[in-house]
């Protein structure tokens, strides 16, 4: 089966890690739906777009197979299910639109905390548990090192100490998990973030209209994100001095103050947040009243 149905099919994690940053993208691009919670799809009220909700795990052959036209999924999910595919020989092609900056961990090797380690090397022909053999594989490849595989798909942390395994392969975030189970992480492996893919196919034109329109509405989101709403008073003689501390504020509005002769107010967006560090040397400048605000969108 495939979409040839005319409303676009987008495909996102159900519940878990990706879940509410997905739903939230989804609405910023100005997309409206309701989610309820044992529904499969959601209709968008205001565009012809229909929501998938469904295990991360099925998002990259979802997208592979064209039966949904658009996917946002971890791009370790995502590769590690094309390395699969193309063994298989199964169809494994997407286009991968935009690294959406959530979701973002790595995939890293641990050991046993007493175990000393070196290099991935010593890895040869060790039992290694984890739930993406192929990006371990293709990793270790890289050394001439070969390994066993134990495939677990949850609770991988557990194996050494129950004697299923040498050593994990699994994603980590802040490592609490691997001390809390007599492990330390010694490699980086892999480093992932939610991304959203396209199918292979070509879209019917007005598909195509829709994704681009997304397309700029999200890059839109993904500036704002990094974007911040200046505003401070700034005594006129150290106008220059202030603005190159406002990082990509080349061109800021100038507003005159009531009442204050030697100043001004400053309105700037600046293309990252400002540091405390930042904002005390503006204020040993002269500036006060410093405001830093986030934006929502932009449209440039
Ligand atoms: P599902 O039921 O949909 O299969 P899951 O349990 O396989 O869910 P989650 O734990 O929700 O998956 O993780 C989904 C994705 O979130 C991961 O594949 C990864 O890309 C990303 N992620 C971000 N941080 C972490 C983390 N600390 N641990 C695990 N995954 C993370
Ligand atoms: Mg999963």
């Amino acid at each position: 089966m495939t979409n040839d149905s005319n409303r676009l099919r987008i495909a996102i994690q159900k519940s878990g890690r990706l879940s509410r940053d997905s739903e939230k993208l989804l609405s910023q691009l100005g997309i409206r739906f309701v989610l309820r919670d044992n529904r499969l799809i959601a209709h968008a009220e205001n565009l012809p777009i229909d929501i998938l909700r469904v295990r991360d795990d099925d998002i990259p052959a979802l997208v592979m197979d064209g039966i949904v036209d658009l996917g946002i999924v971890g791009q370790n999910v995502l590769e590690e299910c094309e390395l699969e595919r193309q063994a298989d020989s199964l169809p494994a092609s997407y286009r991968e639109l935009q690294a959406l900056g959530f979701g973002k961990c790595r995939l890293s090797l641990a050991v046993p905390e007493d175990e000393s380690f070196a290099s991935a090397t010593e890895l040869n022909g060790k039992i290694i548990a984890t739930s993406y053999p192929r990006l371990l594989g293709r990793y270790l490849a890289g050394f001439n090192t070969s390994f066993r595989n134990c495939q677990l798909n949850g609770s991988v942390e557990v194996a050494p100490r129950a004697g299923l395994a040498d050593a994990i392969c699994d994603l980590v975030s802040t490592g609490a998990t691997l001390e809390a189970n007599g492990l330390k992480e010694v490699e980086v492996i892999y480093r992932s973030q939610a991304t959203l893919i396209a199918r292979e196919r070509p879209f019917e034109p007005a598909k195509q209209q829709l994704i681009d329109t997304l397309m700029t509405r999200l890059k839109g989101v993904l500036s704002a994100r990094e974007s911040k709403y200046i505003m401070l008073h700034a005594p006129k003689d150290k106008l220059e001095e202030i603005v190159t501390l406002l990082p990509g504020a080349e061109n800021p509005t100038l507003l005159p103050l009531a009442g204050q002769e030697g100043k001004v107010a400053l309105h700037a967006v600046a293309s990252e947040t400002l540091f405390w560090e930042t904002m005390e040397a503006l204020k040993a400048l002269g500036a006060s009243s410093i405001l830093v605000l986030p934006i929502e969108k932009m449209l440039e």
